[in-house]
């Protein structure tokens, strides 16, 4: 029998998730399917619910389901725990087992995609929300030599450097604070990548050499990638690999295969025009 999985999300017609699974499994001949499935505000616990019922292997959570995921988990994992919030599910028996694969899909997409190895370098995540929780462990242990949170809302960037404490040595800010400091590698984890609102990033924030990476996809040229190829830096990319790259985690934790992630990227990327 074909085994199913789905993603949930609120909205969710604009998932690529269906689309870049389906690839995967015709590319290692999996008998699946997998679909998206347009889910209540306040019906998760019962979508979930029927979807397991009907024989439903594994599920992926979009927005703004990811911390209901992880509550309805029997067993997190540890960087889900640590997240609060989780993109996928897989259901084994009576068990929910529940990850989170955004950072190390993130992770994936800068070292061996973009070949931007995040060791001894100088990392800033700007936003502290889902997205940039969800980043920090996978980073860390990627052993940079400085890693920094700075968000508009700066206690929100210092409650995630005590949440982190005994995982990761943050340095958490505002933005007015970054004055005076340069990154080899700058991730815009905020929401503006959708808004298109500028950032009040201080003169001298790239390196030379810096990677500017906006973890929104398909939307072209960011403000914040505006911002940053106006600072002189060249090496731009968004989150269309991010996207791939968990999706492929996500795919090896259900199927016990590892897709080749290279053609997906290719066939969903959006020039940055
Ligand atoms: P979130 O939890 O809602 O967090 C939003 C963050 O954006 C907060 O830190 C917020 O700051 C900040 N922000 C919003 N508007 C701002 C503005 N005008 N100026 C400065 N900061 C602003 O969102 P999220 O789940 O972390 O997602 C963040 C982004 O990552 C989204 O664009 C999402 O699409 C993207 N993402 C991509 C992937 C992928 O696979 N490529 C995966 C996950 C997320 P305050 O705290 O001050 O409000």
């Amino acid at each position: 029998m074909t085994d199913r999985y789905a993603v949930l999300g609120h909205p969710i017609g604009h998932s690529k998730s269906p689309l870049i699974h389906s690839l995967f499994a015709q590319a290692t001949a999996q008998d699946m399917g997998y679909t998206a499935i347009e889910t209540p505000l306040d019906g998760f616990a019962d979508t979930v619910t029927g979807f397991r019922a009907g024989g439903g292997r594994g599920l992926n959570v979009s927005l703004p389901f990811k911390l209901q995921a992880f509550e309805i988990a029997t067993h997190p994992s540890e960087r889900a725990r640590l997240a609060g919030a989780a993109n996928c599910l897989k259901f084994e028996g009576e068990r929910i087992l529940a990850d989170n694969f955004d950072g190390v899909g993130l992770v994936n997409d800068l070292q061996r995609n973009l070949g931007c190895l995040l060791k001894d370098k100088r990392v800033l995540l700007l936003g502290a929300g889902g997205a940039t929780r969800g980043a920090l462990l996978p980073i860390a242990s990627e052993q940079p030599a400085l890693l920094a949170v700075a968000n508009r809302t700066a206690d929100k960037a210092h409650a995630l450097g005590r949440d982190f404490a005994a995982h990761a040595m943050l340095q958490t800010s505002g933005y007015a604070e970054l004055a005076g400091h340069a990154f080899d590698v700058v991730i815009n984890a905020t929401s503006t990548g959708l808004t298109h609102e500028p950032l009040p990033l201080p003169a001298g924030l790239f390196a030379p050499g810096a990677l500017a990476y906006d973890m929104v996809y398909g939307k072209g040229l960011t403000a914040f990638l505006q911002q940053a190829q106006a600072a002189g830096v060249t090496r731009v990319a968004d989150g269309v690999g991010m996207l791939v790259e968990q999706a492929a985690e996500a795919f090896l934790w259900w199927r016990g295969v590892r897709p080749d992630t290279r053609p997906v990227v290719d066939r969903l990327t959006v020039p940055l025009v």
